[in-house]
Order: structure tokens, then C-alpha cells, then sequence
């Protein structure tokens, strides 16, 4: 074996990456802190703390409109991130990265930009029963203003998107399919490039969530062969307020602007106004410049670990957390699918989610509890609301035995 398989297959030392993150070592109602929300939030390494501090105290500046040198440092430390996230999502080339405040502005950008033009009455746009409100109400908001339908692709009873049923759905009236990478509900990971060979074959854009994909996986767009991918940064170890969509060239070239202002236009005149060339066209307004510098470090940070290693070591943190739940009695895992990321959800007979998860917390545990933003997905699963331990690669097998030890002292208050 070459030294550098060896060093991709070398485990992920969990230890190292604890210490890290200095959040991890503080203390909730006077118990060791266990982080089980990553899937809301993830918790951020040292080198992304202090590359948005370092940003503060050496180089801030406004982006793209000063000479100086401190505006030329801010400008490069800035469009610096643009070229990583081009090579983390292995995009052809940085000016298909528009940077965005999340995931939530970049489908909205999609919508309004994309395909509100390009509606018609009668036209559709399909989704899956397993997205999060973000990847939903976009859609809808531009199909009640244009007279299109929203179609939804059904799942099972694991939490699978029935793959046929969703290419039954591609008809010539479909202008657009939105899907997630990963649930952040059930952890099912679907099948994106088989998603995008169908849609591809009947010459529909597929957009994709990247949201819960990229903290887990390695993503390469071109391999997926969809036409757009979102993401967002403050799950992805960066900061609030971060995020990026990709999208190809040529459609990002048709795409008129979304926000008017400041940094995307060519020549301003009452008369008219030309605008910039993708990606700045769709970036008005002064960024999260600091948050963008963080997100660069957050960036070289899951690349000096490796998303090899890091997805390995998730899975067997998965199958772990799995098993130990499963043998909890009166517990349900909702979402079963056989390709999961290291989120799962569930409901105990007889105890209410809120109320675990707030027993938990004074356990020290956090996890959420709630709909997840996904009503529909509450619905088809007919609760009005799971538990949701979403692990990340600075939890541990032991984290995990406390928390199930947790659960059952909770569990014998409750039941
Ligand atoms: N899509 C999915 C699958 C998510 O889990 C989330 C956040 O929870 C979002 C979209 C929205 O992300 P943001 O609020 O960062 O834009």
C-alpha cells in the first residue's frame, strides 16, 4: 500500500479533533457538555475562530471597492474562499460559486431568478416528501405567483425517496426538480447522480441541498451531474451567515439579478443599468466578509482531516449510536434507510420529545427536538414532532453510551 493510502485510511483520531474545538470542554448544569445538534449547528475549530478574529484585528476592510491595501488584503482573503469551495465541491471553475448567506438564500436565488422566469401555468416543479421548509416554500411561493404546481416524489416507511415514482414525475412539464443530498431529518442520503442521469436524460435542471451533504460527505458536483448545489457554512464548521450555490455556467449566465445594489452591477445610470457577470451579479450588498474568511479556514480544516476518513469515521459512529438506540425499549428510529449520514431521529413510547430533550439538556445532552422544519415529513410519518441526535467527528462511541445511560434515567422518570 502507498504512504498516501495508508495516510487516507489511517482512523481519524477523534482525541486531536476534540481538542479543537475549545466549545466542546465546557460544562451544561455542571455535566461534561455532549453536542448532539450538529445537524442545527456545528461547533467550530480554533483555526476558524481565529481566522474571523485575525480578519478583525489585521485586515478588515470593505470587499472589492478600495485601493488600499487593507481593502486589497480583505479582497483577496475573501474571493480566496470562492476558489476553496470551487475545489471542495469540485466545481469546474470559482465564478460558478455565488456566495450566499446559507443554503436558504441560494434556493431563494434558484426560485426567484431561475425559475420564476421561466413559469408558465401548468408548468411543474418537483420535490420529495423528505425536504426541509427551505428546499419547500421557495418553490411554493413561485409557483402560486406563475400558476405552476409543486409535485412531491413519495418515500417509504425507511425514509427512502422511491426513485421510480420520482421519475414518473418527470414529465415534459416539469421546468425544475429540487431534492436534498441529505436528510436532516432521517440522515438518508439519496441518490443524487442516478436523480440527475433521469433528469438530465428529459433535460430538466436539477437542483440539489446540499445543506447536510457537505458536513458528511465528499461532494463533487461534476460527478453528481446536477445543475445546482447549495450549502451552507455554519454546518460545515464555519461561521453563521455563510454559504454557497453552485451552478454551471451557462445557466448562471441567463440568470437575470435576484437583489439590486452595490458590488453587481457594471454601469449604474437613471437611464439603465448593466450588471456584472456571474457570480458578483448575484452578490449586492456587502458580505459576511468576515464570516467568508472563516468559512476558508473551516474549509482547510475538513481537508487537512480528509472526507474519506472523516465519513469513515462517521459510519461507524452511525452504526454505534444505532444499535446502542435500538435497544432501547420503546424507542423507534424514524429513518431507516440503508445509506444514512450520522443523524437520527426518534420517539419514545409514552414520552414526550420536548420533554426528553429537556431532561436530556440537564443531563448535559443536546439534542433537538421538534419538527425539524419539515412538516410534511411529520405528517407522512404521522407525529407531530421527533427527537434528533445529529453526530458530528468530534463526537465519540463514549458520548454516545452516556447519552443512552441518560435515556434510560430520563426514560424512568418519564414512562
Ligand atoms: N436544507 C436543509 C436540509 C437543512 O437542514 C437546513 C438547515 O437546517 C437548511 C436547508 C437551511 O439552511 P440555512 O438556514 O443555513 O440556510
Amino acid at each position: 500500500m502507498s504512504a498516501r493510502a495508508e495516510s487516507v485510511l489511517a482512523p481519524l483520531d477523534v482525541a486531536a479533533v476534540r481538542a479543537e474545538f475549545p466549545l466542546l470542554s465546557r460544562t451544561v448544569h455542571g455535566k461534561p457538555l455532549i453536542y448532539f445538534d450538529s445537524a442545527n449547528t456545528a461547533q467550530k475549530p480554533s483555526a476558524v475562530i481565529e481566522a474571523v478574529d485575525r480578519f478583525y484585528r489585521t485586515s478588515n476592510a470593505n470587499v472589492s471597492r478600495a485601493v488600499h491595501q487593507l481593502g486589497a488584503e480583505a479582497t483577496a482573503a475573501y474571493e480566496e474562499t470562492r476558489s476553496k469551495l470551487a475545489r471542495f465541491l469540485n466545481a469546474p471553475s470559482r465564478d460558478e460559486i455565488v456566495l450566499t448567506s446559507g443554503t436558504t438564500q441560494a434556493i431563494n436565488l434558484v426560485a426567484y431568478s431561475f425559475a420564476l422566469p421561466r413559469l408558465a401555468p401548468g408548468d411543474e416543479i418537483v420535490t420529495t416528501m423528505m425536504e426541509h421548509h427551505a428546499n419547500i416554500v421557495p418553490w411554493q411561493l413561485v409557483c402560486e405567483r406563475t400558476g405552476a404546481k409543486l409535485k412531491v416524489a413519495p418515500i417509504n416507511e425507511r425514509g427512502e425517496l422511491l426513485v421510480d415514482r420520482f421519475v414518473e414525475l418527470l414529465t415534459p412539464k416539469v421546468k425544475l426538480a429540487a431534492v436534498t443530498h441529505v436528510s436532516n431529518v432521517l440522515g438518508t442520503i439519496n441518490p443524487i447522480a442516478e436523480l440527475a442521469r433521469h433528469a438530465r436524460r428529459r433535460g430538466i435542471p436539477l437542483m440539489v441541498d446540499g445543506s447536510q451533504a457537505a458536513p458528511h460527505l465528499p461532494v463533487d458536483v461534476q460527478a453528481l451531474g446536477c445543475d445546482f448545489y447549495a450549502i451552507t457554512g455554519h454546518k460545515l464548521f464555519g461561521p453563521t451567515g455563510t454559504g454557497a450555490l453552485w451552478a454551471r455556467r451557462e445557466i448562471l449566465r441567463d440568470m437575470p439579478p435576484f437583489f439590486g445594489g452595490g458590488e453587481m452591477i457594471r454601469e449604474v445610470s437613471f437611464e439603465g443599468t448593466t450588471f456584472a457577470d456571474p457570480p458578483h451579479r448575484f452578490e449586492a450588498g456587502t458580505p459576511n466578509i468576515a464570516g467568508f474568511v472563516g468559512l476558508g479556514a473551516a474549509l482547510d480544516y475538513v481537508e487537512s482531516l480528509g472526507r474519506e476518513r472523516m465519513a469513515a469515521y462517521e459510519h461507524e459512529l452511525l452504526g454505534h449510536a444505532t444499535a446502542a438506540l435500538k435497544a432501547v425499549p420503546g424507542l423507534r428510529i424514524i429513518g431507516e434507510a440503508p445509506h444514512k449520514a450520522t443523524v437520527i431521529s426518534f420517539l419514545i413510547e409514552g414520552v414526550h420529545g420536548h420533554d426528553l430533550a429537556t431532561l436530556l439538556d440537564h443531563e448535559g445532552v443536546a439534542v433537538r427536538s421538534g419538527h425539524h422544519c419539515a412538516h410534511p415529513l411529520m405528517a407522512f410519518f404521522g407525529v407531530p414532532a421527533t427527537v434528533r441526535a445529529s453526530l458530528s467527528i468530534y463526537n465519540t462511541r463514549e458520548e454516545v453510551d452516556r447519552f443512552i445511560e441518560a435515556i434510560d434515567r430520563v426514560r424512568k422518570l418519564l414512562v
